[in-house]
């Protein structure tokens, strides 16, 4: 009996044992698998923002690419002959062509006076051209030109703060100057744009200057029906036809978007720029409705916030107590405007918001921004302010975890859920306006648009849709 008892423990432990080691095999195996083969959240990010990194060159390349005819063209006339008119002074009893570059923190008036020129022949000149150009718009880089006598008078006066915009003063008969902005002939043509949204492609068109107008632009339209901050996700598909200028055949700028469509989660929504009989300019959709409303969907101008922080969203409003509005994350200093025309009632510090500013606005509605880094300048308790006036910049003061807004809004003292309020309009299109507005604007461009839509195998890069022209300077 004991022999037998014992050989079964045996066997039992035996069994154990081998179980025992499967088990620490299948541990270990699990053990390395997750050491060795897991992405750890660095990786992941890593991986994230190189294609980001990737998207941004795409972008910069593209842009690139359209910039340089005109950049090759400008770097062969500077080598073509070393223009002596950037370097000549006026001296006594000679007549001279100046050219030059306005430098840092130099007025036009100190840069002739550089040259040789005396402020009594300078002051004229400036003063008329002022009649035409706003001087306090010249920016560091602005050139000019200026045909001077034999007598230190200047007889033509050129200013020019882009290849579009220059203002020309020249001296009449009786010795009194006049200044007129030049109309620079330029060429518009129309170009389609389309794309599917992925986080990485939007911040690439942040980054990149022109492109990221275009895409702030595109949003712009779309301010008081689409929140971009939270409504945006991936797969959801945009296009848009705008317009391109050209100078002398050469790509410059693009222009005015003429017709966009964003479908936002399977829903698309459309605008077209229209100039109504009445005079009033904007967009409007398929409908004849116009896009503009009282509010504003969101606080930030789209394209800067990040995810970073999370959107965090309460649709609960007024279950909880400490919580009443939306949390939009967005880096320290992402510039907050006013939804809506109205006056501040309060500007400062505010217990747990932080730096706060309360609005009030027509039919009854208030709203609040809170956790702001600082109140921007003459925004304060009284202040006028329009829609996308700029109130301050996001920050983290107040009882905040991390850089976000908290924006909310009141109607007649209750809380009221920011997305779920119906705004009122600005006047729709009517009657005959209405029927040739839809004939003649919206059925070509819609047309035009369904066929710029991507097909769901793109790779959501517009920039490697055959259809865009985005780096194609024609
Ligand atoms: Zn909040």
């Amino acid at each position: 009996m004991d022999d037998l008892l014992h050989t079964r423990r045996r066997r039992r432990g035996k069994r154990r044992r081998r179980i025992y080691i499967g088990l620490a095999i299948v541990i270990a195996g699990c053990v390395t698998w997750y050491f060795w083969l897991r992405e750890t959240p660095q990786e992941r990010r890593q991986k994230r923002d190189a294609a980001v990194a990737a998207a941004d060159a795409i972008v910069a390349d593209t842009i690139k690419a359209a910039r340089r005819p005109i950049e090759v063209k400008a770097a062969a006339k500077q080598k073509a002959a070393p223009d002596e008119a950037l370097t000549a002074k006026w001296e006594e009893g000679k007549s001279v062509r100046l050219k030059g570059k306005l430098k840092k923190h130099q007025s036009v008036f100190k840069a002739l006076e550089n040259r040789g020129l005396e402020p009594a022949r300078i002051q004229p000149v400036v003063s008329a051209t002022s009649e035409s150009f706003d001087f306090r718009k010249s920016r560091p880089g602005d050139t000019w030109t200026a045909e001077v006598n034999a007598d230190g008078e200047i007889t033509n006066f050129r200013y020019q703060t882009s290849p579009e915009d220059i203002w020309e003063t020249v001296r009449n008969s009786n010795d009194s100057y006049s200044s007129t902005k030049i109309d620079v002939p330029v060429d518009k043509r129309e170009t389609v744009l389309a794309g599917t949204v992925s986080t990485s492609l939007w911040e690439a068109f942040v980054e990149a200057g022109e492109a990221g107008k275009i895409i702030y632009d595109f949003t712009d339209i779309f301010a008081y029906s689409i929140d971009f901050n939270r409504e945006t996700q991936p797969g959801d598909r945009f296009a848009l036809i705008i317009e391109k200028v050209f100078l002398e055949g050469e790509f410059l700028r693009y222009g005015r978007i003429i017709a966009a469509e964003y479908i936002s989660q399977g829903t698309p929504h459309r605008a077209f720029y229209y100039e109504s009989n009445s005079g009033e300019i904007g967009y409007y959709d398929e409908n004849g409705k116009n896009l503009k409303r009282q509010f504003l969907k969101s606080p930030l101008a789209s394209v800067r916030v990040t995810s970073r922080y999370g959107m965090r969203y309460h649709p609960t409003l007024g279950q909880q107590k400490m919580h009443h509005g939306v949390d939009y994350g967005a880096p320290i200093g992402t510039p907050i405007r006013s939804v809506a025309d109205g006056r501040v009632t309060f500007a400062g510090r505010k217990g747990a918001n932080g730096n706060l500013v309360v609005i009030r606005h027509a039919n009854g509605y208030k709203t609040m921004y809170a956790h702001l880094h600082e109140v921007a300048d003459g925004i304060h308790p009284g202040k006028r302010v329009t829609q996308k006036t700029i109130i301050g910049e996001v920050g983290n003061t107040g009882r905040s975890t991390g850089p976000h807004l908290h924006f909310g809004m009141k109607r007649h003292g209750k809380y009221v859920n920011p997305n779920k309020v119906e705004f009122a309009r600005a006047e729709p299109l009517k009657g005959t306006e209405k029927k040739n507005y839809i004939e003649e604007v919206v059925d070509p461009l819609s047309d035009r648009l369904d066929d710029a839509r991507p097909t769901v195998a793109d790779s959501g890069n517009p920039l490697d849709d055959p259809e865009s022209t985005v780096s194609a300077p024609n």
